[in-house]
Protein backbone atom coordinates (compact mmCIF):
# COMPACT_ATOMS: atom_id res chain seq x y z
CA UNK A 1 0.00 0.00 0.00
CA UNK A 2 1.32 3.24 -0.74
CA UNK A 3 1.42 5.69 2.10
CA UNK A 4 1.86 8.75 -0.01
CA UNK A 5 0.38 12.13 1.19
CA UNK A 6 -0.60 10.37 4.45
CA UNK A 7 0.01 12.63 7.14
CA UNK A 8 1.84 10.97 9.95
CA UNK A 9 1.03 11.96 13.05
CA UNK A 10 3.11 11.43 16.13
CA UNK A 11 1.55 10.10 19.36
CA UNK A 12 2.26 13.35 21.51
CA UNK A 13 0.64 15.41 19.49
CA UNK A 14 -2.77 14.37 19.75
CA UNK A 15 -5.15 16.91 20.43
CA UNK A 16 -6.66 17.04 24.12
CA UNK A 17 -10.25 17.32 25.13
CA UNK A 18 -10.46 18.93 27.67
CA UNK A 19 -7.85 21.96 27.23
CA UNK A 20 -10.10 24.38 25.84
CA UNK A 21 -11.76 24.53 21.90
CA UNK A 22 -9.42 24.99 19.27
CA UNK A 23 -9.32 27.81 16.85
CA UNK A 24 -10.10 26.19 13.45
CA UNK A 25 -11.00 22.69 13.56
CA UNK A 26 -11.49 20.46 10.37
CA UNK A 27 -13.73 17.59 10.54
CA UNK A 28 -12.70 14.83 8.18
CA UNK A 29 -15.64 12.57 7.34
CA UNK A 30 -14.27 8.76 7.06
CA UNK A 31 -16.92 6.48 5.66
CA UNK A 32 -17.14 2.76 6.33
CA UNK A 33 -15.88 1.95 2.53
CA UNK A 34 -13.26 4.84 2.80
CA UNK A 35 -10.59 3.12 4.55
CA UNK A 36 -7.52 4.29 3.01
CA UNK A 37 -4.60 5.45 5.08
CA UNK A 38 -4.00 7.56 1.86
CA UNK A 39 -7.07 9.14 1.38
CA UNK A 40 -7.39 12.43 0.14
CA UNK A 41 -9.02 13.13 3.12
CA UNK A 42 -6.09 13.21 5.01
CA UNK A 43 -4.23 15.68 3.25
CA UNK A 44 -3.04 18.51 5.44
CA UNK A 45 -4.75 17.22 8.64
CA UNK A 46 -3.69 19.48 11.83
CA UNK A 47 -3.41 17.19 14.18
CA UNK A 48 -3.26 19.85 16.82
CA UNK A 49 -7.10 21.10 16.14
CA UNK A 50 -8.26 18.32 13.62
CA UNK A 51 -10.53 15.58 13.93
CA UNK A 52 -11.31 12.42 11.88
CA UNK A 53 -15.14 11.43 12.50
CA UNK A 54 -16.81 8.17 11.98
CA UNK A 55 -20.03 6.63 13.19
CA UNK A 56 -21.80 2.82 12.88
CA UNK A 57 -25.47 3.27 12.67
CA UNK A 58 -28.54 1.18 12.11
CA UNK A 59 -29.75 3.44 9.33
CA UNK A 60 -26.53 1.87 6.93
CA UNK A 61 -27.11 -1.54 8.56
CA UNK A 62 -30.89 -1.82 7.81
CA UNK A 63 -31.21 0.25 4.66
CA UNK A 64 -31.12 -3.56 2.89
CA UNK A 65 -31.62 -6.18 4.61
CA UNK A 66 -27.83 -6.97 4.82
CA UNK A 67 -26.18 -10.62 5.43
CA UNK A 68 -24.84 -10.78 8.82
CA UNK A 69 -21.12 -11.18 7.23
CA UNK A 70 -21.93 -7.72 5.36
CA UNK A 71 -22.74 -5.71 8.30
CA UNK A 72 -20.08 -7.78 10.10
CA UNK A 73 -16.97 -6.90 7.40
CA UNK A 74 -17.77 -3.38 7.27
CA UNK A 75 -17.96 -2.32 11.48
CA UNK A 76 -14.89 -4.82 11.91
CA UNK A 77 -12.65 -3.14 9.10
CA UNK A 78 -13.90 0.57 10.09
CA UNK A 79 -13.25 -0.47 14.00
CA UNK A 80 -9.18 -1.53 13.00
CA UNK A 81 -9.21 1.31 11.20
CA UNK A 82 -9.90 3.53 13.82
CA UNK A 83 -7.31 1.88 16.05
CA UNK A 84 -5.07 2.02 13.21
CA UNK A 85 -5.01 6.26 12.86
CA UNK A 86 -4.88 6.38 16.51
CA UNK A 87 -1.96 4.93 16.66
CA UNK A 88 -0.60 7.17 14.10
CA UNK A 89 -1.70 10.21 15.86
CA UNK A 90 -4.88 11.29 14.95
CA UNK A 91 -7.66 11.99 17.27
CA UNK A 92 -10.66 9.82 15.92
CA UNK A 93 -14.29 10.50 17.11
CA UNK A 94 -15.87 7.01 16.74
CA UNK A 95 -19.48 6.26 17.46
CA UNK A 96 -20.38 2.55 18.09
CA UNK A 97 -23.56 0.81 17.04
CA UNK A 98 -23.73 -0.02 20.64
CA UNK A 99 -23.21 3.48 22.34
CA UNK A 100 -26.36 4.13 24.30
CA UNK A 101 -26.19 7.91 22.74
CA UNK A 102 -26.27 6.41 19.40
CA UNK A 103 -29.11 8.49 16.94
CA UNK A 104 -28.80 5.46 14.14
CA UNK A 105 -28.44 7.85 11.40
CA UNK A 106 -25.14 9.24 10.02
CA UNK A 107 -26.52 12.87 9.22
CA UNK A 108 -28.33 12.79 12.50
CA UNK A 109 -24.88 11.80 14.52
CA UNK A 110 -22.72 13.81 11.88
CA UNK A 111 -25.08 16.95 12.89
CA UNK A 112 -24.44 16.50 16.47
CA UNK A 113 -20.85 16.34 15.59
CA UNK A 114 -20.40 19.24 13.87
CA UNK A 115 -22.45 20.82 16.72
CA UNK A 116 -19.92 19.53 19.49
CA UNK A 117 -16.46 20.29 17.25
CA UNK A 118 -17.75 23.29 15.78
CA UNK A 119 -15.48 22.96 12.42
CA UNK A 120 -14.63 25.63 10.02
CA UNK A 121 -14.60 22.75 7.50
CA UNK A 122 -16.46 19.30 6.92
CA UNK A 123 -14.01 17.37 4.90
CA UNK A 124 -15.31 14.36 2.79
CA UNK A 125 -14.22 11.98 -0.02
CA UNK A 126 -16.35 11.70 -2.89
CA UNK A 127 -18.81 8.63 -1.10
CA UNK A 128 -19.76 5.73 -3.44
CA UNK A 129 -23.46 6.25 -3.25
CA UNK A 130 -24.80 9.15 -5.10
CA UNK A 131 -27.38 9.02 -2.14
CA UNK A 132 -25.18 9.76 0.32
CA UNK A 133 -23.24 12.23 -1.95
CA UNK A 134 -26.53 14.23 -2.72
CA UNK A 135 -28.13 14.03 1.11
CA UNK A 136 -23.92 15.60 2.67
CA UNK A 137 -24.23 18.50 -0.65
CA UNK A 138 -28.06 19.19 0.82
CA UNK A 139 -27.72 18.94 4.78
CA UNK A 140 -23.85 19.78 5.20
CA UNK A 141 -22.84 23.17 5.61
CA UNK A 142 -18.88 24.01 4.91
CA UNK A 143 -18.55 20.97 3.13
CA UNK A 144 -15.48 20.37 1.23
CA UNK A 145 -15.74 17.16 -0.83
CA UNK A 146 -12.47 15.73 -2.21
CA UNK A 147 -11.61 13.16 -5.27
CA UNK A 148 -11.02 9.67 -3.84
CA UNK A 149 -7.64 9.12 -5.32
CA UNK A 150 -7.93 5.26 -4.72
CA UNK A 151 -9.71 5.21 -8.55
CA UNK A 152 -7.55 4.94 -11.43
CA UNK A 153 -9.58 6.77 -13.44
CA UNK A 154 -11.71 10.01 -11.74
CA UNK A 155 -14.68 10.85 -12.37
CA UNK A 156 -13.75 13.65 -14.75
CA UNK A 157 -11.63 11.23 -16.86
CA UNK A 158 -14.94 9.07 -17.16
CA UNK A 159 -17.24 11.63 -18.62
CA UNK A 160 -13.51 12.68 -20.60
CA UNK A 161 -13.66 9.40 -22.23
CA UNK A 162 -17.49 8.96 -22.68
CA UNK A 163 -18.01 12.39 -24.89
CA UNK A 164 -19.34 12.28 -28.02
CA UNK A 165 -19.10 8.24 -27.61
CA UNK A 166 -22.43 6.82 -29.31
CA UNK A 167 -22.12 3.79 -26.94
CA UNK A 168 -19.86 2.84 -24.49
CA UNK A 169 -17.51 -0.38 -24.43
CA UNK A 170 -15.29 -1.07 -21.64
CA UNK A 171 -12.82 -2.41 -24.48
CA UNK A 172 -11.81 0.76 -25.61
CA UNK A 173 -11.73 1.92 -22.23
CA UNK A 174 -9.48 -0.44 -20.73
CA UNK A 175 -6.95 -0.03 -24.08
CA UNK A 176 -6.65 3.86 -22.85
CA UNK A 177 -6.14 2.50 -19.35
CA UNK A 178 -3.08 -0.08 -20.23
CA UNK A 179 -1.64 2.89 -22.56
CA UNK A 180 -2.15 5.64 -19.56
CA UNK A 181 -0.28 3.56 -17.00
CA UNK A 182 1.74 1.25 -19.11
CA UNK A 183 0.43 -1.64 -17.70
CA UNK A 184 1.81 -4.74 -19.63
CA UNK A 185 2.68 -2.51 -22.11
CA UNK A 186 5.58 -2.39 -24.44
CA UNK A 187 6.09 1.24 -25.90
CA UNK A 188 2.77 1.49 -27.59
CA UNK A 189 2.36 -2.30 -28.24
CA UNK A 190 0.18 -4.53 -25.78
CA UNK A 191 2.44 -6.92 -24.08
CA UNK A 192 1.65 -10.68 -26.57
CA UNK A 193 0.70 -8.44 -29.15
CA UNK A 194 -2.90 -8.70 -28.56
CA UNK A 195 -5.28 -6.40 -25.75
CA UNK A 196 -7.00 -9.24 -24.68
CA UNK A 197 -6.88 -12.79 -24.31
CA UNK A 198 -10.73 -13.83 -23.28
CA UNK A 199 -10.93 -16.55 -25.61
CA UNK A 200 -8.66 -18.35 -23.40
CA UNK A 201 -10.62 -17.57 -20.40
CA UNK A 202 -13.50 -19.66 -20.92
CA UNK A 203 -12.43 -23.41 -19.84
CA UNK A 204 -14.53 -25.67 -17.65
CA UNK A 205 -13.30 -28.60 -15.45
CA UNK A 206 -13.10 -32.27 -16.94
CA UNK A 207 -15.46 -34.75 -15.60
CA UNK A 208 -12.92 -35.26 -12.64
CA UNK A 209 -13.31 -31.39 -11.48
CA UNK A 210 -10.93 -29.16 -10.18
CA UNK A 211 -7.22 -30.69 -9.09
CA UNK A 212 -4.96 -28.73 -7.22
CA UNK A 213 -7.45 -26.08 -5.76
CA UNK A 214 -5.06 -24.53 -2.62
CA UNK A 215 -7.11 -23.73 0.00
CA UNK A 216 -7.17 -19.97 0.50
CA UNK A 217 -5.46 -18.10 3.14
CA UNK A 218 -8.61 -17.54 6.18
CA UNK A 219 -7.88 -15.08 8.73
CA UNK A 220 -9.41 -15.51 12.03
CA UNK A 221 -11.85 -13.36 13.62
CA UNK A 222 -9.36 -11.73 16.25
CA UNK A 223 -11.02 -9.96 19.67
CA UNK A 224 -11.88 -6.89 17.58
CA UNK A 225 -13.77 -8.59 14.98
CA UNK A 226 -15.33 -11.36 17.18
CA UNK A 227 -17.13 -8.53 19.69
CA UNK A 228 -18.57 -6.81 16.43
CA UNK A 229 -19.44 -10.56 15.31
CA UNK A 230 -21.38 -10.86 18.59
CA UNK A 231 -22.73 -7.37 18.34
CA UNK A 232 -24.58 -8.03 15.05
CA UNK A 233 -25.94 -11.41 15.91
CA UNK A 234 -27.82 -9.76 19.36
CA UNK A 235 -28.73 -7.23 16.82
CA UNK A 236 -29.60 -8.61 13.90
CA UNK A 237 -30.35 -12.04 14.74
CA UNK A 238 -32.96 -12.68 11.63
CA UNK A 239 -31.10 -11.11 8.73
CA UNK A 240 -29.90 -13.17 6.86
CA UNK A 241 -26.38 -15.57 6.05
CA UNK A 242 -24.37 -17.31 8.20
CA UNK A 243 -21.37 -15.81 10.78
CA UNK A 244 -19.44 -19.55 11.37
CA UNK A 245 -17.28 -19.28 8.39
CA UNK A 246 -16.38 -15.53 8.60
CA UNK A 247 -13.04 -15.38 8.07
CA UNK A 248 -12.41 -12.13 5.78
CA UNK A 249 -9.59 -9.31 5.55
CA UNK A 250 -10.45 -6.25 7.46
CA UNK A 251 -7.49 -4.57 7.75
CA UNK A 252 -4.71 -3.30 5.67
CA UNK A 253 -2.34 -6.22 6.33
CA UNK A 254 -4.64 -8.82 5.96
CA UNK A 255 -5.52 -7.40 2.65
CA UNK A 256 -2.05 -7.49 1.24
CA UNK A 257 -2.04 -11.42 2.44
CA UNK A 258 -5.02 -12.06 0.42
CA UNK A 259 -3.38 -10.75 -2.10
CA UNK A 260 -0.33 -12.71 -1.96
CA UNK A 261 -1.99 -15.84 -1.24
CA UNK A 262 -4.03 -14.95 -4.59
CA UNK A 263 -0.86 -14.12 -6.96
CA UNK A 264 1.40 -16.74 -5.12
CA UNK A 265 -1.38 -19.85 -5.32
CA UNK A 266 -4.05 -19.08 -7.61
CA UNK A 267 -3.48 -16.30 -10.41
CA UNK A 268 -1.70 -18.84 -13.06
CA UNK A 269 -4.93 -20.88 -13.67
CA UNK A 270 -7.72 -17.66 -12.89
CA UNK A 271 -7.41 -17.09 -16.91
CA UNK A 272 -8.53 -20.57 -17.77
CA UNK A 273 -11.10 -21.11 -15.40
CA UNK A 274 -12.03 -17.78 -14.29
CA UNK A 275 -16.11 -18.62 -15.62
CA UNK A 276 -16.14 -22.32 -14.33
CA UNK A 277 -17.82 -23.35 -10.92
CA UNK A 278 -18.21 -26.57 -9.43
CA UNK A 279 -20.60 -28.31 -6.53
CA UNK A 280 -19.24 -27.86 -3.42
CA UNK A 281 -16.11 -25.48 -4.13
CA UNK A 282 -17.26 -21.72 -3.60
CA UNK A 283 -13.33 -19.88 -4.09
CA UNK A 284 -11.82 -21.67 -7.22
CA UNK A 285 -9.15 -19.86 -8.59
CA UNK A 286 -10.58 -16.46 -7.52
CA UNK A 287 -8.58 -13.62 -5.74
CA UNK A 288 -11.00 -12.89 -3.50
CA UNK A 289 -9.95 -9.16 -2.84
CA UNK A 290 -13.23 -7.07 -3.82
CA UNK A 291 -14.11 -6.67 -0.50
CA UNK A 292 -10.72 -5.46 0.37
CA UNK A 293 -10.37 -3.09 -2.33
CA UNK A 294 -14.03 -2.26 -2.26
CA UNK A 295 -13.30 -1.29 1.75
CA UNK A 296 -10.10 0.44 0.53
CA UNK A 297 -7.78 -1.70 2.27
CA UNK A 298 -6.00 -2.12 -1.08
CA UNK A 299 -4.97 -0.22 -3.46
CA UNK A 300 -6.05 -1.46 -7.03
CA UNK A 301 -2.66 -0.57 -8.45
CA UNK A 302 -1.10 -2.58 -5.89
CA UNK A 303 -2.99 -5.95 -7.20
CA UNK A 304 -2.25 -4.98 -10.99
CA UNK A 305 1.25 -4.34 -10.11
CA UNK A 306 1.33 -7.64 -8.41
CA UNK A 307 -0.63 -9.62 -10.98
CA UNK A 308 2.24 -8.05 -13.59
CA UNK A 309 5.50 -8.79 -11.64
CA UNK A 310 4.45 -12.50 -11.04
CA UNK A 311 4.18 -12.31 -15.17
CA UNK A 312 7.56 -10.98 -15.30
CA UNK A 313 9.10 -13.70 -13.30
CA UNK A 314 7.33 -16.13 -15.37
CA UNK A 315 5.32 -17.15 -12.20
CA UNK A 316 1.70 -16.95 -14.35
CA UNK A 317 1.21 -17.13 -17.86
CA UNK A 318 -0.03 -13.73 -19.85
CA UNK A 319 -4.01 -14.85 -20.43
CA UNK A 320 -4.24 -15.30 -16.43
CA UNK A 321 -2.48 -12.06 -15.49
CA UNK A 322 -4.01 -10.08 -18.49
CA UNK A 323 -7.68 -11.47 -17.44
CA UNK A 324 -6.60 -10.24 -13.74
CA UNK A 325 -5.68 -7.16 -14.94
CA UNK A 326 -8.79 -6.30 -17.06
CA UNK A 327 -11.01 -6.77 -14.05
CA UNK A 328 -9.22 -4.33 -11.89
CA UNK A 329 -8.19 -1.78 -14.26
CA UNK A 330 -10.92 -2.29 -17.09
CA UNK A 331 -14.16 -3.64 -15.50
CA UNK A 332 -13.93 -2.39 -11.78
CA UNK A 333 -13.02 1.65 -12.95
CA UNK A 334 -15.72 0.58 -15.96
CA UNK A 335 -18.81 0.25 -13.87
CA UNK A 336 -17.58 3.19 -11.78
CA UNK A 337 -17.55 5.62 -14.38
CA UNK A 338 -21.23 4.10 -15.66
CA UNK A 339 -22.97 4.66 -11.87
CA UNK A 340 -21.30 8.15 -11.56
CA UNK A 341 -22.55 9.28 -15.45
CA UNK A 342 -25.72 7.52 -15.01
CA UNK A 343 -27.19 8.17 -11.49
CA UNK A 344 -29.38 9.43 -10.38
CA UNK A 345 -31.98 7.65 -12.98
CA UNK A 346 -29.76 4.53 -13.48
CA UNK A 347 -31.80 3.35 -10.51
CA UNK A 348 -34.84 3.39 -11.55
CA UNK A 349 -34.19 1.80 -14.99
CA UNK A 350 -36.33 -0.88 -16.26
CA UNK A 351 -36.22 -1.45 -19.79
CA UNK A 352 -37.55 -4.56 -20.02
CA UNK A 353 -40.27 -3.51 -18.03
CA UNK A 354 -39.73 -6.50 -15.31
CA UNK A 355 -42.20 -6.82 -12.30
CA UNK A 356 -41.93 -10.42 -10.97
CA UNK A 357 -41.29 -10.49 -7.47
CA UNK A 358 -37.81 -12.14 -5.96
CA UNK A 359 -38.10 -15.09 -5.30
CA UNK A 360 -38.11 -16.28 -1.75
CA UNK A 361 -35.74 -18.94 -2.27
CA UNK A 362 -33.07 -16.09 -2.74
CA UNK A 363 -33.08 -15.45 1.37
CA UNK A 364 -32.67 -19.18 1.88
CA UNK A 365 -31.33 -21.26 -0.91
CA UNK A 366 -34.19 -23.34 -0.62
CA UNK A 367 -34.78 -24.74 -4.40
CA UNK A 368 -34.72 -27.92 -6.00
CA UNK A 369 -32.78 -26.30 -8.93
CA UNK A 370 -29.13 -27.03 -7.69
CA UNK A 371 -27.41 -24.59 -9.48
CA UNK A 372 -29.23 -21.68 -7.47
CA UNK A 373 -29.00 -23.76 -3.88
CA UNK A 374 -25.40 -24.13 -4.44
CA UNK A 375 -24.80 -20.68 -5.65
CA UNK A 376 -27.43 -19.04 -2.98
CA UNK A 377 -25.74 -21.52 -0.43
CA UNK A 378 -22.34 -20.56 -0.52
CA UNK A 379 -23.74 -16.79 -0.63
CA UNK A 380 -25.44 -16.95 2.41
CA UNK A 381 -22.79 -19.16 4.08
CA UNK A 382 -20.35 -16.91 2.96
CA UNK A 383 -21.19 -13.84 1.84
CA UNK A 384 -19.37 -14.43 -1.46
CA UNK A 385 -20.29 -15.91 -4.97
CA UNK A 386 -18.07 -15.35 -7.75
CA UNK A 387 -18.82 -13.83 -11.19
CA UNK A 388 -19.80 -16.32 -13.28
CA UNK A 389 -22.45 -17.73 -10.61
CA UNK A 390 -23.77 -13.93 -9.63
CA UNK A 391 -24.01 -13.36 -13.39
CA UNK A 392 -25.30 -16.54 -15.02
CA UNK A 393 -26.94 -18.07 -12.49
CA UNK A 394 -28.68 -16.04 -9.47
CA UNK A 395 -28.96 -13.18 -12.53
CA UNK A 396 -29.66 -15.48 -15.30
CA UNK A 397 -32.55 -16.68 -13.27
CA UNK A 398 -34.30 -13.56 -12.32
CA UNK A 399 -33.39 -11.95 -16.05
CA UNK A 400 -35.17 -14.96 -17.63
CA UNK A 401 -38.03 -15.00 -15.00
CA UNK A 402 -38.41 -11.37 -15.20
CA UNK A 403 -38.39 -10.04 -11.84
CA UNK A 404 -37.89 -6.21 -10.95
CA UNK A 405 -34.33 -5.10 -11.37
CA UNK A 406 -34.94 -3.02 -8.51
CA UNK A 407 -35.96 -5.70 -6.04
CA UNK A 408 -32.66 -7.61 -7.72
CA UNK A 409 -30.41 -4.81 -6.78
CA UNK A 410 -31.83 -4.69 -2.99
CA UNK A 411 -30.68 -8.40 -2.95
CA UNK A 412 -27.23 -7.83 -4.53
CA UNK A 413 -26.42 -5.09 -2.21
CA UNK A 414 -27.44 -7.09 0.62
CA UNK A 415 -25.71 -10.38 0.65
CA UNK A 416 -22.41 -10.00 -0.73
CA UNK A 417 -19.34 -8.67 1.58
CA UNK A 418 -18.31 -7.01 -1.51
CA UNK A 419 -21.60 -5.09 -2.32
CA UNK A 420 -21.29 -1.10 -2.55
CA UNK A 421 -23.59 0.72 -4.81
CA UNK A 422 -20.99 2.23 -7.25
CA UNK A 423 -20.36 -1.54 -8.51
CA UNK A 424 -23.30 -3.66 -7.68
CA UNK A 425 -25.45 -1.64 -9.43
CA UNK A 426 -24.40 -1.44 -12.91
CA UNK A 427 -23.17 -5.04 -12.55
CA UNK A 428 -26.78 -6.04 -11.56
CA UNK A 429 -28.97 -3.51 -13.52
CA UNK A 430 -26.81 -3.55 -16.52
CA UNK A 431 -24.62 -6.29 -16.97
CA UNK A 432 -27.02 -9.19 -15.63
CA UNK A 433 -30.76 -7.47 -16.04
CA UNK A 434 -30.14 -5.68 -19.57
CA UNK A 435 -32.44 -2.93 -17.08
CA UNK A 436 -30.59 -0.27 -19.00
CA UNK A 437 -31.13 -0.90 -22.48
CA UNK A 438 -27.67 -1.63 -23.33
CA UNK A 439 -25.35 1.20 -21.99
CA UNK A 440 -23.09 -1.67 -19.85
CA UNK A 441 -23.91 -4.71 -22.13
CA UNK A 442 -24.31 -5.13 -25.65
CA UNK A 443 -26.89 -7.71 -25.41
CA UNK A 444 -28.30 -9.68 -22.40
CA UNK A 445 -26.91 -12.87 -20.79
CA UNK A 446 -29.74 -14.67 -21.63
CA UNK A 447 -28.77 -18.54 -22.13
CA UNK A 448 -30.59 -21.76 -21.44
CA UNK A 449 -29.38 -24.38 -18.94
CA UNK A 450 -26.89 -25.79 -21.53
CA UNK A 451 -24.54 -22.92 -20.63
CA UNK A 452 -24.41 -23.25 -16.43
CA UNK A 453 -24.43 -27.28 -17.85
CA UNK A 454 -21.16 -26.42 -20.20
CA UNK A 455 -19.34 -24.67 -17.45
CA UNK A 456 -20.12 -26.50 -14.26
CA UNK A 457 -20.87 -29.84 -12.66
CA UNK A 458 -24.57 -28.74 -11.36
CA UNK A 459 -26.81 -30.31 -14.08
CA UNK A 460 -25.48 -33.64 -13.27
CA UNK A 461 -26.64 -33.81 -9.41
CA UNK A 462 -30.36 -31.84 -10.28
CA UNK A 463 -33.95 -33.17 -11.55
CA UNK A 464 -33.76 -31.26 -14.51
CA UNK A 465 -32.71 -31.96 -17.46
CA UNK A 466 -30.96 -28.63 -19.39
CA UNK A 467 -31.61 -29.92 -23.06
CA UNK A 468 -35.67 -29.98 -22.09
CA UNK A 469 -38.00 -27.00 -22.38
CA UNK A 470 -41.01 -28.71 -21.67
CA UNK A 471 -42.78 -31.34 -19.57
CA UNK A 472 -41.37 -33.12 -16.01
CA UNK A 473 -37.84 -32.95 -16.71
CA UNK A 474 -37.69 -29.38 -18.12
CA UNK A 475 -35.24 -27.11 -16.94
CA UNK A 476 -36.18 -23.82 -15.56
CA UNK A 477 -34.11 -21.82 -16.89
CA UNK A 478 -34.20 -23.57 -20.42
CA UNK A 479 -38.19 -22.80 -20.29
CA UNK A 480 -37.73 -19.59 -19.04
CA UNK A 481 -35.04 -18.55 -21.65
CA UNK A 482 -37.49 -19.30 -25.07
CA UNK A 483 -40.53 -17.51 -23.11
CA UNK A 484 -38.11 -14.70 -22.24
CA UNK A 485 -37.08 -14.57 -26.14
CA UNK A 486 -41.11 -14.40 -27.40
CA UNK A 487 -41.95 -12.21 -25.01
CA UNK A 488 -39.23 -9.07 -25.96
CA UNK A 489 -38.40 -10.39 -29.64
CA UNK A 490 -39.61 -6.96 -30.82
CA UNK A 491 -37.35 -5.09 -28.43
CA UNK A 492 -34.47 -7.99 -28.89
CA UNK A 493 -34.52 -7.42 -32.66
CA UNK A 494 -33.18 -4.12 -32.74
CA UNK A 495 -30.21 -5.70 -30.39
CA UNK A 496 -27.89 -6.34 -33.34
CA UNK A 497 -25.92 -9.10 -31.77
CA UNK A 498 -29.52 -10.93 -31.02
CA UNK A 499 -29.93 -12.19 -34.19
CA UNK A 500 -28.98 -15.46 -34.19
CA UNK A 501 -30.41 -16.11 -30.70
CA UNK A 502 -34.16 -14.87 -32.59
CA UNK A 503 -33.39 -17.09 -35.50
CA UNK A 504 -33.18 -20.34 -33.76
CA UNK A 505 -36.15 -19.13 -31.84
CA UNK A 506 -38.07 -18.70 -35.52
CA UNK A 507 -37.13 -22.26 -35.82
CA UNK A 508 -39.43 -24.02 -33.23
CA UNK A 509 -42.96 -24.98 -34.04
CA UNK A 510 -46.01 -22.66 -32.88
CA UNK A 511 -47.58 -25.40 -31.04
CA UNK A 512 -44.05 -26.05 -29.39
CA UNK A 513 -43.88 -22.31 -27.98
CA UNK A 514 -47.51 -22.27 -26.57
CA UNK A 515 -46.16 -24.93 -24.83
CA UNK A 516 -43.09 -23.55 -23.21
CA UNK A 517 -45.20 -20.51 -22.80
CA UNK A 518 -48.04 -22.08 -20.81
CA UNK A 519 -44.81 -24.28 -18.53
CA UNK A 520 -43.21 -20.19 -18.33
CA UNK A 521 -46.33 -19.11 -17.06
CA UNK A 522 -47.08 -21.67 -14.30
CA UNK A 523 -43.21 -20.91 -13.23
CA UNK A 524 -43.60 -17.87 -12.88
CA UNK A 525 -47.20 -18.37 -11.58
CA UNK A 526 -44.92 -20.46 -8.80
CA UNK A 527 -42.85 -17.40 -7.88
CA UNK A 528 -45.41 -15.01 -7.22
P1 LIG B 1 -12.10 -12.13 -9.10
O1 LIG B 1 -12.99 -12.92 -9.97
O2 LIG B 1 -10.90 -12.82 -8.61
O3 LIG B 1 -11.69 -10.79 -9.90
C1 LIG B 1 -10.67 -9.92 -9.39
C2 LIG B 1 -11.20 -8.54 -9.13
O4 LIG B 1 -11.66 -7.93 -10.32
C3 LIG B 1 -12.40 -8.48 -8.18
O5 LIG B 1 -11.97 -8.54 -6.85
C4 LIG B 1 -13.04 -7.16 -8.56
O6 LIG B 1 -12.48 -6.10 -7.84
C5 LIG B 1 -12.69 -7.00 -10.03
N1 LIG B 1 -13.86 -7.33 -10.87
C6 LIG B 1 -14.10 -8.48 -11.53
N2 LIG B 1 -15.22 -8.37 -12.26
C7 LIG B 1 -15.72 -7.15 -12.03
C8 LIG B 1 -16.88 -6.46 -12.48
N3 LIG B 1 -17.76 -7.00 -13.32
N4 LIG B 1 -17.10 -5.24 -12.00
C9 LIG B 1 -16.24 -4.66 -11.14
N5 LIG B 1 -15.12 -5.26 -10.69
C10 LIG B 1 -14.87 -6.49 -11.14
N6 LIG B 1 -18.18 -6.73 -7.63
C11 LIG B 1 -18.04 -6.02 -6.51
O7 LIG B 1 -16.93 -5.65 -6.16
N7 LIG B 1 -19.12 -5.68 -5.74
C12 LIG B 1 -20.38 -6.05 -6.08
O8 LIG B 1 -21.33 -5.75 -5.37
C13 LIG B 1 -20.56 -6.82 -7.27
N8 LIG B 1 -21.80 -7.22 -7.66
C14 LIG B 1 -21.94 -7.95 -8.82
C15 LIG B 1 -23.22 -8.33 -9.22
C16 LIG B 1 -23.39 -9.03 -10.41
C17 LIG B 1 -24.76 -9.41 -10.87
C18 LIG B 1 -22.27 -9.36 -11.19
C19 LIG B 1 -22.45 -10.10 -12.46
C20 LIG B 1 -21.00 -9.00 -10.79
C21 LIG B 1 -20.81 -8.28 -9.60
N9 LIG B 1 -19.53 -7.89 -9.17
C22 LIG B 1 -19.40 -7.15 -8.03
C23 LIG B 1 -18.33 -8.20 -9.97
C24 LIG B 1 -17.64 -9.54 -9.61
O9 LIG B 1 -18.59 -10.57 -9.63
C25 LIG B 1 -16.97 -9.47 -8.25
O10 LIG B 1 -16.10 -8.37 -8.19
C26 LIG B 1 -16.14 -10.73 -7.98
O11 LIG B 1 -16.96 -11.86 -8.07
C27 LIG B 1 -15.50 -10.63 -6.60
O12 LIG B 1 -14.79 -11.79 -6.31
P2 LIG B 1 -13.20 -11.86 -6.39
O13 LIG B 1 -12.60 -10.79 -5.58
O14 LIG B 1 -12.81 -13.27 -6.08
O15 LIG B 1 -12.96 -11.52 -7.92
FE1 LIG C 1 -29.71 -25.48 -13.02
FE2 LIG C 1 -31.22 -26.45 -15.01
FE3 LIG C 1 -28.80 -27.45 -14.55
FE4 LIG C 1 -30.77 -27.90 -12.83
S1 LIG C 1 -30.64 -28.58 -14.95
S2 LIG C 1 -28.66 -27.32 -12.33
S3 LIG C 1 -31.89 -25.97 -12.92
S4 LIG C 1 -29.26 -25.37 -15.20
Amino acid sequence: MTTTGLAHVPNNLRRGGSHGIPMSVNLVVMLGDQLDLSSAALDGFDPNHDVVWMAEVDSEAVAVWNHKARITIFLAAMRHFRDALQARGFTVDYRQLDDKANQGSLLAELKAAIKKHKPAKVILVEPGEYRLLDEFRQSIPKLEIRPDRHFLASVDDFREHAKGRKQLRMEYFYREMRRRYKILMEKDKPTGGDWNYDSENRGSFPKSGPSLLPAPIEFEPDKITQEVMALVEKRFPKHPGKLEHFKWPVTHADAKLALDDFITNRLKHFGTYQDAMWTGEPWLYHARIASSLNLKLLDPREACNAAQEAYERGDAPLAAVEGFIRQILGWREYVRGIYWLYMPDYIDKNALEATQPLPSFYWTGDTEMTCLSQTIGQTLDYGYAHHIQRLMVTGLFTLLLGVDPKRVHEWYLAVYVDAVEWVELPNVLGMSQFADGGIMASKPYAATGKYIQRMSNYCQHCQYDPAESVGDKACPFTTLYWDFLMRHETKLTKVGRMDMQLRNLVRIEPAKKAAITKQANEIKERYQ
